[in-house]
């Protein structure tokens, strides 16, 4: 049996085809490339009780990933991520059936890994030697050690403001990294400039066709843990998008395999007040964004002002009647709060932002009461360690502690 079924990368705007040994970056109409699959091939030779008897990571799934020689794999056991009910916040918000996929759990600490797991190991498979990224922190730390991992050299370029505990990540994998007195846009800009000049793999968001592929397994893996029966609604935080890409690509190739049926999950791109360029479109109702200027939010994993695949973001939200919703860093925030002490997680802004999110669509009557929500933590609060801020009482080495005695306590 094959360990990859995958055939060919097409082009969603254009319908252009190529072949899969050679490196690809963009279509040559400009669009990101997209994976196929003989997905026939697939379904007459694996079935899904057989995957639950392999290993918990992402690379159970690998006929339908795009690396064909098992050797060339690149892991750190990533994947397979805990989906845990949060009863406490469901009833909170009058969403029973409330899960939350916690991404904060695999290698770097962000559900970057997964892009970079896939990404990585498909760059080694088609002989690149060295890649190069502008990264607004995450995807960097993720790609920079899996980069490391696989012995190719690597090139970051990242905001002068983006976290410095990604910085450090990115700086110990041994990557070239570089700051910018800018957005990730302008590292975007420095990165396409030095991939020319120095015949680099540009890995930049959806310009090698891969990540998405790793990205997907995060909707392969809801699709698994709920039995291969979907949720209701799926929350996402959207930057680039191409998690909520994967996703929706994901369940649809799950359908085309017979292995769920019936209708999809509404799919839901979250993004911050202060950057919400795919919100604007959609309620604009275009099929793609514009760039948003003087972005700004402390959610930096969605700070992108324009996404290269900002219209299959809107294709996903409005094929399966899903729709975008902006939130407020304060709220952000109070979530993140009320989520740590409900529940006991202490979970990024932007997954906190998914959490806002679903609050507000069940108060508007969009969400209802006796639906499946599930949403995505894409990375663990300890990464973002000036986020909270904290005064507590500081003590003389002689005082004795003086309990406050709690109202509700008789
Ligand atoms: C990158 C990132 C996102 C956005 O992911 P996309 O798939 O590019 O939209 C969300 N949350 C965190 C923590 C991230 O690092
Ligand atoms: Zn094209």
């Amino acid at each position: 049996m094959k360990y990859s079924y995958i055939s060919h990368l097409y082009c969603p705007k254009c319908g252009n085809t190529y072949e899969t040994s050679e490196q690809y970056q963009l279509c040559t109409c400009g669009s990101p490339l997209l994976v196929d699959y003989d997905l026939e091939g697939i379904s007459r030779n694996l079935s899904p009780d057989v995957l639950a008897l392999r290993e918990p990571s992402l690379w159970r799934y690998h006929e339908l990933l795009p690396v064909e020689n098992a050797a060339n794999v690149v892991s750190l056991g990533e994947g397979m991520t805990p989906l845990t009910l949060f009863p406490r916040v469901g009833e909170n918000m009058a969403i029973e059936k409330l899960y939350m996929k916690d991404e904060g759990l695999v290698p770097t600490g962000s559900f970057k890994a997964r892009g970079a797991t896939v990404g990585v190991s498909k760059a080694r498979e088609v002989g690149v030697k060295e890649l190069a990224m502008p990264t607004n922190g995450n995807a960097g730390a993720a790609w920079g050690l899996y980069a490391a991992r696989a012995g190719m050299k690597a090139t970051i370029v990242m905001p002068y403001d983006a976290p410095e505990i990604t910085r450090n990540e990115v700086a110990l994998s041994g990557a070239n990294l570089y700051l910018v007195n800018g957005l990730i846009s302008d590292a975007g800009k420095i990165v396409a400039k030095a991939v020319g000049d120095y015949n680099l793999y540009d890995a930049s968001t959806l310009k090698e066709p891969y990540r998405i592929e790793g990205k997907k397994t995060m909707g392969l893996e809801i699709a698994e843990q709920f039995n291969w029966q979907l949720p209701d609604v799926i929350l996402y935080p959207t930057g680039g998008g191409v998690g909520l890409i994967g996703i929706y690509k994901a369940l649809k190739e799950l359908k085309a395999l017979g292995w769920v049926e019936g209708k999809l999950p509404r799919l839901v791109a979250v993004q911050s007040t202060g950057c919400a360029p795919i919100v604007k479109a959609w309620e604009e109702g275009r099929r793609e964004s514009d760039f948003w200027k003087d972005s700004e939010t402390l959610a930096f994993g969605i700070n992108v002002p324009k996404a290269l695949g900002d219209f299959l973001v809107l294709d996903a939200i409005s094929d399966t009647e899903g729709c975008a919703v902006a939130v407020d860093d304060e709220s952000m925030l109070q979530e993140q709060e009320k989520i740590a002490q409900m529940e006991g997680n202490f979970i990024c802004p932007e997954g906190a932002a998914t959490i806002t999110a679903a609050r507000k669509l069940r108060e508007n009557g969009w969400i209802g009461a006796d639906e499946t929500v599930v949403v995505l933590n894409t990375g663990a609060g300890i990464k973002y360690p000036d986020t909270v801020q904290v005064k507590p009482e500081m003590l003389k080495k002689e005082d004795t502690i003086v309990k406050k005695v709690e109202e509700s306590e008789s």
